[in-house]
């Protein structure tokens, strides 16, 4: 057990990724001939704009700009909703699930993020890999990471020890974060959690249809949404039961599209 949680706090260390910024190459010519089952392929080459849906569906702190084909998303990364990591006493605060605790992180604070995305997404034909660090924006401003923790490894089982009821957890940063889905973001739905830095959205597990659709390598699909009914490439959140926890990675592998900036 001791040797258990000294290694996670090895990882945890690592956990501060510095601010990634990588000035986004907002290209839409390109597209893959990648097999897909839905007729609304056209739908994925940078013709769709998602200006509106970001307008309606960010919620708290955040706030939005539009300037040269890009959408600029600020917010302080505080979520919404109840998380231990509120801390006793907060209104917000509850606890952990049964078996869940913090660990050296136990604190989360205010930051100055900003997201940078194209208003209409299209794809690359280099795919670049997410990697630590946030990989999109949820809704209510909380960034999104992937299936990485702190030395760029997986998840393990101990980690996920230290998620709350939301699949989330603050690093050493005090960085509030998703790594899965949970009571905010999606359980076994098709809600709408949040945009990548590349600009597409991302769904539950389920379809508005309410299937489990089949998705690409990209872990994403083109089609019809609930918020874009004429089509749009988008991703789901995994539908693996990720080491048998009960949460399910939001999103791992590389983007579709070219990915914007988020800053810090
Ligand atoms: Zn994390
Ligand atoms: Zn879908």
């Amino acid at each position: 057990m001791a040797s258990g949680i000294k290694l996670n706090l090895k990882n945890m260390t690592f956990l501060n990724s510095k601010t990634i910024i990588v000035l986004g190459i907002f290209t839409t010519t390109a597209f893959n001939c990648k097999k897909d089952n839905n007729t609304a392929t056209a739908a994925s080459t940078g013709t769709v704009d998602i200006t509106s849906v970001i307008q309606s569906n960010y919620t708290g702190t955040t706030t939005f700009s539009v300037s040269s084909g890009n959408i600029v998303i600020k917010s302080d990364g505080l979520p919404n909703h109840k998380t231990p990591y509120w801390g006793v006493g907060n209104a917000l605060y509850e606890d952990f699930p049964t078996g869940y605790h913090a660990n050296v992180n136990t604190s989360m604070s205010a930051h100055n993020y900003s997201m940078t995305i194209p208003s209409k997404p299209g794809t690359v034909t280099a795919h670049e890999e997410t990697t630590l660090g946030p990989i999109g924006m949820a809704l209510n401003g909380v960034p999104i990471y992937n299936d990485r923790e702190g030395g760029n490894v997986a998840l393990d089982a101990l980690t996920i020890t230290t998620f709350d009821y939301s699949g989330a957890h603050p690093g050493p940063g005090q960085d509030y974060h998703y790594h899965t889905t949970g009571r905010y973001t999606s359980q076994d739905d098709a809600k709408l959690i949040g945009f990548l830095r590349d600009g597409f959205p991302i769904y539950g597990r389920k379809d508005t249809t309410g299937v489990y659709p089949s998705l690409d390598a990209y872990g994403g699909h083109t089609g019809p949404t609930q918020d874009f009914p004429n089509g749009i490439y988008h991703y789901h959140a995994s539908n693996v039961n990720y080491l048998n926890t009960g949460y399910y990675v939001l999103k791992a592998g590389s983007y579709y599209g070219t990915k914007g900036t988020f800053t810090q």
